[in-house]
């Protein structure tokens, strides 16, 4: 059971917590985000200290601190809890103090960033002692592990876990951390931002466990984004590839690295909804259950790439040199377009897009379009279902439209437009292809 920073960034929301982990007997590893607002605050602090400006990064230092010296009070009632809050935050502000009087580093960085889940574990740990609750600590730098190219080490995991649970054979609660984790060089490291769900998921494949639950603050997985049109409802079902798809292309509702490890370990992930623990929410298993859209979903921030050269006609080998340059600077393609003569790639990750570029340029004439954002409409055979693609194109009629992917998979048709056509193509999708 994994519970997000909303769903832990209130006093009142942790009871929540504990009154849900505590509904059945059933044995759990009870995974918990940073309260809402602190891995933000811990980042702030970090960039404070690489500009060199510590007035700055001890002031937000102080924001936090005082953020949780307020938070502890009302989580905890009795004398003997709130002392042990008392020491856990002094704890992790000395930490933070000390930094400040130290030369700043990436190592050092990461630490910072840890302290959020440290600290919401605790003091959820605290509470659940206070109310003579029987849990388990499970620290998860003893077991999360990431090697040099930052990919979870899921064996090692396993055994880790494996090892440790069978010292508690009759506990049946257990409470770790998210988001964190020790890397090759036996360092604290992270998952990347909004990494807790990927924690989970890793956890569940790790243990075999019978389900992932993630808890947010919403009811599932919509079929649109709610931000931007009016009516949109949460979906039951997803298979895996669906919700792969949603995920990647911006349902934030889900980290998308998270799918994989359930994916491949066949255990169903839930997303439910700590503020109405009833409520269905979605369900994510191997079944592909109904067939034609399901949902829509949009990721800004897209940069499109066109490789144009009279080279790649009838040329084999040509694409591979192209994605070789991806490769070789880390960058991770999301769509591809080809015409016989050029091919069209986008990407999301701009670090290395001037070096991309050059090389590039050794191929063909490269144009590079930035602002753009991939609608994606994903659904069970969509490739097959007559009619729908049709539907799609008919909905978009109004905006010129960058690229389009059609027939990679059954389960999703990505639109490249204009990141000012957006919110405009998703109310036409909206209404053009769902029955409201
Ligand atoms: N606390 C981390 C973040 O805000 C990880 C997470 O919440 O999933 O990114
Ligand atoms: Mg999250």
């Amino acid at each position: 059971m994994k519970f997000g920073g909303t769903s832990v960034g209130r006093p009142e929301r942790m009871h929540q917590v504990k009154d849900l982990i505590t509904r059945d007997n059933e044995r759990k590893i009870v995974v918990l985000s940073a309260l809402s607002g602190t891995t933000n605050a811990l980042v702030g602090i970090g960039e404070a200290l690489a500009e060199a400006n510590k007035d700055l990064a001890k002031e937000r230092i102080d924001t936090l601190h005082k953020h949780y010296l307020t938070f502890y009070k009302e989580l905890l009632k009795g004398e003997a809890a709130r002392t042990k809050a008392e020491k856990i935050i002094k704890e992790h502000f000395e930490f933070l103090n000390i930094i400040l009087k130290i030369s700043f580093n990436e190592a050092i960085n990461r630490d910072i960033l840890a302290q959020g889940e440290l600290l919401s574990t605790k003091l959820f740990y605290t509470l659940l002692q206070e109310l003579d609750i029987n849990a388990v600590f499970l620290p998860a730098l003893d077991f999360m592990s990431i090697d040099e190219n930052h990919e979870p080490e899921l064996h090692k995991i396993s055994e880790k876990l494996k090892v440790i649970l069978a010292n508690y054979p009759e506990e049946s609660i257990f409470v770790t951390q998210g988001y964190i984790c020790k890397n090759h060089r036996n360092e604290v490291d992270n998952l990347k931002r909004g990494g807790s769900d990927y924690s989970a998921s890793l956890i569940g494949a790790a243990i075999n466990a019978d389900v992932v639950e993630i808890w947010t603050d919403i009811d599932g997985m919509h079929n649109n984004d709610p931000r931007i049109v009016d009516k949109t409802r949460p979906i039951a079902q997803l298979s895996f590839d669906e919700a792969a798809e949603l995920a990647y292309f911006g349902a934030k509702i889900l980290h998308p690295a998270s799918i994989w490890p359930a994916q491949q370990y066949n255990i169903a992930v839930k997303l439910l909804n700590t503020m109405e623990p009833d409520a269905k929410g979605t369900t994510i298993t191997a079944k592909e259950i109904g067939s034609g859209v399901k949902a829509l979903a949009a990721k800004d921030g897209i940069t499109a790439i066109k490789i144009k050269s009279s080279r790649m006609l009838l040329a084999y080998g040509f694409l591979r040199k192209v994605f070789e340059v991806f490769e070789k600077y880390k960058t991770a393609i999301d769509m591809i377009t080809t015409s016989e003569v050029a091919v069209s790639v986008t990407i999301d990750d701009l670090t290395h897009l001037k070096e991309i570029v050059q090389e590039l340029e050794r191929y063909g004439t490269v144009e590079v379009d930035n602002n753009q954002t991939i609608v994606s409409i994903v659904g069970n055979m969509i490739a097959e279902s007559k009619g729908t693609v049709a539907n799609i194109m008919d909905c978009l009629r109004e905006y010129p439209l960058r690229m389009v992917s059609y027939g990679g998979s059954r389960h999703n048709v990505s639109i490249l437009v204009e990141a000012q056509y957006k919110n405009e193509a998703l109310k036409s999708l909206n209404e053009g292809l769902f029955e409201w």
